[in-house]
């Protein structure tokens, strides 16, 4: 397969030798050369399977030796990372909650500064559960100290608790945290993981679209499986092993360098956002001569009701000067909240 991206695929867990042996030879089939599979599960609440342990190092070197492919697996302390190494598995992956706790993290990070063969070891580091950049960046750093070159990062969405998100996605993408760790540290290998920011095999492709395409990730980590709908883990996000060629990126990334209409459309675009920030400069300029007067005449600067008009009046024009359908209300609702929060601090700063 002749894809610009990787591709990491496998089971969320491994559950028997024949599960992990049919599946890996369909994904070999397709030409996937990376497999994962979950030795040990670390479940958010008890009672679930936990993993087979130990024993599925086995299964694993069995994948490696028939269909020579490069075996991952999720590491959650020290001992399993040793484990992993001792059973020359080749890359290892810090999952989404143990990227939470900085001493575990530590401990695997000083079990890999122990090892003799680094350079051939990869490493990746899931987001943290939580939105906490610093924590996804702290995890980072602690593994790249212990001396592995290939460090990398894999974006798996994040847990919201927005009262009102309808997603239809198990995880928020929040597709700007990914990227500020793109722009912050460009050398650094950034996976995706549909599987587990959907929930969901529907949308599988949805986000990989997106997540090579729109936003140049290096690959994807997809979870695959011979037999899906009896997966004891995760079976609704899971693609049937053969058919993962279905759920790739439809298109492949183009060099737009040389692309005359993308050019046009993006000069358009600096030329419109030269207006926007003049027009901004213009309205904070206005709103430190309201706080002047405001201040002068012993005005509170935080209007309640004059808020809700200015809303009201901005989303009236909207719908009915510029025919915008109402489903742009929550972005309009964001930005102008955003710029009302500024002119209020700029007003507070007078007073
Ligand atoms: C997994 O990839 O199997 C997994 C448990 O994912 P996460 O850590 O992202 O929840
Ligand atoms: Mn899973």
């Amino acid at each position: 397969m002749n894809k610009n991206y990787k591709i990491i695929a496998g089971p969320c867990s491994a559950e028997s030798k024949e599960q992990i042996m049919n599946t890996a030879k369909d994904l070999k089939d397709k030409g996937i050369m990376f497999f994962r599979a979950g030795v040990w599960k670390p479940r958010t609440k008890p009672g679930g399977f936990e993993g087979i342990g130990e024993p599925a190092l086995k299964w694993l070197k069995d994948v490696k030796k028939s269909y020579n492919m490069s075996c991952a697996i999720e590491v959650a302390n020290a001992s399993q990372a040793k484990l992993a190494l001792d059973n020359e598995i080749d890359i290892l992956w810090i999952g989404a909650r143990t990227t939470t706790d900085p001493f575990a993290v530590q401990e695997i990070s000083d079990v890999l500064s122990e090892y003799d063969n680094k350079e051939n070891l990869i490493v990746y580091v899931k987001n943290p559960v939580c939105l906490d950049y610093d924590l996804w960046v702290g995890a980072i750093e602690r593994i790249k100290n212990s001396g592995v070159k290939s460090v990398g990062a894999i974006h798996r969405g994040f847990k919201t608790y927005n009262t009102y998100n309808k997603s239809k996605f198990r995880n928020d993408p929040v597709w700007e945290i990914p990227l500020r760790l793109k722009s912050e540290y460009p050398d650094l290998e950034l996976l995706c993981d549909p599987s587990h920011i959907t929930g969901d095999r529907k949308y599988i492709n949805e986000i990989c679209n997106l997540a090579i395409n729109a936003y140049g990730f290096d690959g994807l980590i997809i979870e695959s499986h011979c037999n899906p709908d009896d997966a004891w883990t995760d079976a609704g996000q899971q693609v049937k092993s053969c058919d993962i060629l279905n759920y790739l990126p439809n298109k492949k990334s183009i060099d737009d360098s040389n692309d005359i209409d993308l050019t046009n459309y993006r000069m358009s675009i600096d030329y419109i956002d030269q207006q926007l920030i003049s027009l901004f400069k213009q309205r904070f300029d206005v709103c430190k001569k309201i706080g002047q007067y405001k201040k002068d005449n012993n005005l509170q600067t935080y209007q309640e009701g004059r808020w809700h008009k200015l809303l009201n009046h901005i989303l009236d024009y909207s719908h009915n000067i510029l025919n915008w359908e109402a489903e742009n209300d929550y972005f309009i609702k964001d930005v102008w909240n955003t710029i009302h929060n500024h002119s209020i601090e700029i007003q507070n700063k007078l007073q």
